[in-house]
């Protein structure tokens, strides 16, 4: 599912969409996360990048990940990474364990900051933030 916050433009930091990176970010406009998965060694890769980071093989294909992980660590943001996030404090910046092996940054969302531990399964989500990008997230599911 995808969704869109609310229809102010968007004014946070976007990533830059470059050849190595673009699959992944296709994949989010369409409600799936891709990741690179090593012809050779069979190794997940995140983030996207030419090389195996397990045996440097440049045989890396994209493939749709399961979208589900577990929360490796988190902290809540009571302060603002900047102007553009005052409004939505407090929010959880999380590092998330992907079930294919590669650690992902995202946010927690939809659920009470004070509520999120670490270990809670989650499963991406997507936010659009522009025509372009659409951004990974995640929810808990237990
Ligand atoms: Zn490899």
């Amino acid at each position: 599912m995808i969704y869109q916050r609310d229809t102010m433009a968007y004014d946070k930091p976007l990533p830059v969409i470059d050849n190595e990176s673009r699959p992944f970010w296709d994949g989010c406009r369409e409600g799936k996360l891709m990741l690179q998965h090593c012809a050779e060694c069979g190794a997940w890769v995140f983030y996207p990048r030419v090389l195996c980071t397990a045996c440097h093989s440049e045989r890396l294909e994209w493939e749709e990940a399961s979208g589900e992980g577990v929360i490796h660590s988190f902290t809540i943001c009571h302060r603002p990474a900047g102007p553009a996030f005052a409004g939505e404090t407090p929010y959880v910046v999380a590092l998330i364990d992907l079930k294919e092996g590669p650690r992902m940054m995202s946010n927690i969302v939809g659920a009470d900051p004070e509520s999120v531990r670490i270990g809670q399964s989650v499963r991406v989500t997507f936010e659009k933030a522009t025509e372009e990008v659409t951004l990974p997230k995640f929810k808990v599911i237990s």
